[in-house]
């Protein structure tokens, strides 16, 4: 279980969280849902340990995780831009990870990079760079070296956004295949509310640092809290 508790967060005089308080249970697919602007990234980063948190907590389990480092969250991340080593294979973008935060035998970690990059379909890229690859591989590649370190929790900001339309469709399946498999509780940060609306267990629509309305897809879409929720999702009025 991922808490907030009343967090806050302010970017100098910018206040971009206020008072949020939310559940996210395990095993659970959480869409945060808003526009430009929202906090989307910054509640994100904040349970990634990657922003301070001003005011409030954030728990993981039942462990409060305000000033752990990062390594030490039992996270992974994916970023929009992907984020990874030019300068490495894509094994050892794969492996890099869990070289730092494990002391896994190679085999195991060798064990693990196979079996995720057949998972992913990538298998055949293993030790090429990152420059050589497509956009859609690049984002099989990140989402691989985010998922063989088994995180408890799995953070994912606009992974898709930077693919054409058809393969923005066909990653969505896999990216629910996969979590239909693993099982690891994700908090998915997006803009797109079709892509909320169809892979998500529940959704948090955030606006101007304020949550909204958290619920599932269909409550979201029949029952909007207020107007600005209805003209986002384009319920029927
Ligand atoms: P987008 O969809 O454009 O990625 P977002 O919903 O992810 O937007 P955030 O990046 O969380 O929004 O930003 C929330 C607010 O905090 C915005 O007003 C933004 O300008 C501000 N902000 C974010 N990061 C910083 C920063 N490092 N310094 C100052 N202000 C920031
Ligand atoms: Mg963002």
């Amino acid at each position: 279980t991922v808490t907030f508790s009343d967090v806050q967060k302010s970017y100098g005089d910018v206040v971009a969280i206020e008072h949020v308080s939310l559940e996210i249970e395990d095993g659970e697919f959480v869409s945060i849902l808003g526009p430009s602007g929202s906090g989307k990234s910054t509640l994100l980063r904040m349970i990634a340990g990657l922003e301070e948190i001003s005011a409030g907590e954030i728990s993981i389990g039942d462990r409060v995780i305000n000033g752990v480092a990062p390594q030490d969250r039992g996270i992974a991340m994916v970023f929009q831009n992907y984020a990874l080593y030019p300068h490495m294979t894509v094994r050892d973008n794969m492996s890099y990870g869990l070289r730092l935060t494990t002391d896994l035998p190679k085999a195991e970690i060798d064990e693990r990079i196979e079996s995720t990059a057949k998972m992913l379909g990538i298998e055949d890229h293993l030790e090429k760079r990152p420059a050589n690859l497509s956009g859609g591989q690049q984002q099989r590649v990140a989402t691989g070296r985010a998922i063989v370190r088994k995180p408890d929790v799995f953070l994912m900001d606009e992974p898709l956004s930077n693919l054409d339309a058809k393969l923005k469709m066909h990653m969505r399946t896999e990216l629910q295949r996969i979590h239909d498999d693993l099982k690891t509780t994700t908090v998915y940060v997006t803009h797109d509310q079709e892509e909320a609306m169809t892979m998500s267990d529940r959704i948090v629509i955030v606006a101007d640092g304020h949550l909204q309305q958290v619920g599932p897809p269909e409550e979201i879409y029949n029952e909007p809290a207020n107007h600005f929720v209805a003209n986002f999702i384009g319920s029927p009025a």
